[in-house]
């Protein structure tokens, strides 16, 4: 290779640990794929339909609109439709009126849906061992550098809309001199540190949204 053809990650604007981290990164998203094509389908279903059953039971019994189901997965409505129209089929989901509104239709897990969407989510047991390797202060940092990542992709409109403390009304940051929980969280009234950062809590609300 030519000294002009050699160019390295730091001509590309990429440095060495920049370039190791997306390296890093696609290994574990290339192992999470494997493994929840496994899993989906020694159950039966697409890894968009298991994605959809770890949705509805997250959402609880309130259950989510078809256009929440889409936005969720970063997907069409179209391909929502369908994976939900399948799901409805096979006795996984129920579609009702919303509690909330007579007028909307709302997707909420059967009881057998409730049963494999716990069986399907147990592909997390996958990284808890690897994240189990890292000590205290490791998974803290982690977490922190995880949630400015998925803040930025959030953004820019590349992933779903994530129910973050940091995006959250409720959220107070650093307002207590305390190091370990220098935060806090005016829902339930209480202060908290680094490593409770949630990146995916019920009761979030966008700060945007008030
Ligand atoms: S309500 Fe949830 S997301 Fe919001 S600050 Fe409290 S813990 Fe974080």
């Amino acid at each position: 290779m030519s000294a002009d053809n050699a160019r390295s990650s730091t001509d590309l604007g990429v440095d060495s640990t920049e370039q190791s981290i997306l390296i890093g990164l696609s290994k574990v998203s290339l192992a999470l794929k494997s493994q929840s094509w496994q899993d989906a389908g020694a159950h039966g279903v697409s890894p968009t339909q298991a994605q959809i059953l770890a949705l509805l039971q997250a959402k609880g019994s309130a259950g989510m609109r078809l256009s929440e189901v889409a936005a969720g997965l970063a997907v069409t409505a179209a391909t929502a439709s369908d994976a939900v129209r399948v799901l409805d089929l096979k006795g996984l989901v129920l579609k009702m009126r919303s509690a909330e509104d007579a007028r909307a239709i709302s997707i909420v897990l059967t009881p057998q849906g409730q049963k494999l969407a716990q069986r399907t989510s147990c592909w997390s047991d996958l990284l808890l061992g690897a994240v189990d390797e890292l000590s205290e202060p490791e998974q803290t940092v982690f977490l922190g550098g995880l949630t400015k990542m998925i803040r930025k992709l959030q953004e820019s409109g590349q992933i779903p809309i994530a129910k973050m403390c940091v995006t959250c009304r409720f959220f107070q940051p650093n307002i207590y001199p305390d190091g370990d929980k220098p935060h806090h969280c005016d829902f339930v009234n209480a202060p908290f540190g680094d490593r409770d950062l949630r990146i995916e809590c019920p009761d979030q609300i966008a700060a945007s949204t008030i």
